[in-house]
């Protein structure tokens, strides 16, 4: 690929994550960030970010467990517990690091945990280290869920699943999914890094979404997204995160998180809470975006998100659009096998709140000439 010039990974950016962004000094317009709500960038974030630098200094040297608990991390844990309606919540130092240490602790060596196959590699390696017997169900399939349970005799099992999914941008059958757990007996933990400041009436992820956040037992997410910052959080009865400040040994055996980052994800946080026109304006975009992307005889899939794939087929013809969109100045991430199924190489976009129209006007003309020039539709 290297060698073709289609090479697509570990682009060098030289500036912030914003809707544009520069690449070997030339501008690019970004469509390929998690930055839904667009405030990677934004000034009052920065601030507090700089201002817990001046007081708290650059790291904690240290885990939750011992020295590197600051007041502003229970302050976060309050205000998380708080947003999603749950009794507690622990912050991890990475989304991923959340599920490594939830599910490994959680899931005992008599216990069976159930993934959607489509689930995020941190929720598979979360599984994989914990010593449950694990299965993985069809995607968004609720009988194929039903059945697995079914025939499970584990003393305690736990449904593990996506609130929207990273690559396709589909959200997760809740209601189903919750009846269905509920009928056998099984905890629910809902993975919202996608989801939060998303979905929700207050941008409080999938549960809040369709109604069910008493149901869900366990919400698990990001600040690496919509948060504008780098964490993971974890919120449930206080007894269960009792337990896992005891046991999950990813937020024990590594340090906590830095204070530039608790503080940029406390000011994210309110602003996403406090200024609700953000969220509509993403949804906006995300309307226009796959509404026109549909018309132009793109295939989208189920996204019914920010996340929208354009589904291309074959690898090297997935790479030939990115390169062609890359040539063009529009940043997109390609995503082939084994993170989509063999032949369901696509184009994954994501819109922000902060995108102009005028903006994804420009990138739906070139992406309807990338698709033209690749055959994809017809000219
Ligand atoms: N869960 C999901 C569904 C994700 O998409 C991601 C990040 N891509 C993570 C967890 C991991 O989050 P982090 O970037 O904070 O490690």
């Amino acid at each position: 690929m290297r060698a073709l010039g289609l090479y697509p990974y570990f682009r060098t950016i030289e500036s912030a994550q914003d809707t544009e962004v520069i690449i070997n000094g030339r501008p690019m317009l970004m469509l390929g960030s998690n930055s839904y709500m667009g405030l990677t960038n934004e000034p009052r974030i920065k601030e507090a970010a700089i201002d817990a630098v001046r007081k708290y200094g650059s790291g904690c040297a240290g885990s939750r467990f011992l020295n590197g608990t600051l007041d502003i991390h229970i302050e976060l844990e309050e205000q998380i517990a708080d947003f999603l309606d749950k009794e507690a919540a622990i912050v991890f130092t990475t989304g991923y690091q959340t599920n490594l240490g939830v599910i490994s602790a959680l899931v005992g060596r008599e216990d069976n945990v159930f993934i959607d196959r489509t689930d995020h590699a941190s929720i598979v390696d979360g599984a994989r280290l914990g010593f449950g017997k694990t299965f993985k169900f069809v995607h968004n399939d609720v009988s194929d869920l039903d059945r697995m349970l079914s025939l499970s005799t584990a003393r305690g099992k736990m449904v593990v699943v996506d609130g929207i999914y990273s690559m396709e941008g589909d959200i997760a059958k809740l209601p189903e999914i919750v009846s269905v757990s509920r009928k056998h007996g099984a905890a629910i933990f809902v993975d919202d890094a996608h989801s939060v400041g998303v979905l929700g009436r207050i941008g409080n992820g999938t549960a809040d979404h369709f109604g069910l956040t008493n149901e869900v037992d366990i919400i698990g997410g990001t600040f690496s997204k919509s948060l504008a910052s780098i964490g993971g959080y974890v919120a449930a009865d206080r007894e269960v995160i009792e337990y896992l400040k005891h046991h999950a040994r990813a937020l024990i055996f590594s340090a906590s998180m830095a204070p530039a980052c608790v503080a940029a994800t406390q000011k994210a946080l309110e602003i996403i809470v406090n200024e609700p026109e953000r969220r509509d304006a993403l949804w906006a975009n995300t309307h226009f975006m796959l509404d026109e992307l549909r018309r132009i005889g793109l295939d989208t899939g189920d996204s019914e998100s920010p996340i929208m794939p354009v589904v291309i087929g074959e690898t090297e013809r997935c790479f030939a659009m990115w390169r062609f969109l890359h040539d063009a100045g529009i940043f997109v991430n390609p995503v082939v096998t084994p993170a989509t199924a063999p032949n369901r190489a696509l184009i994954r976009l994501s819109v922000m709140a902060t995108h102009t129209e005028d903006q994804l006007t420009r990138a739906l003309e070139i992406i309807e000439k990338g698709a033209r020039s690749i055959g994809l539709i017809g000219s």
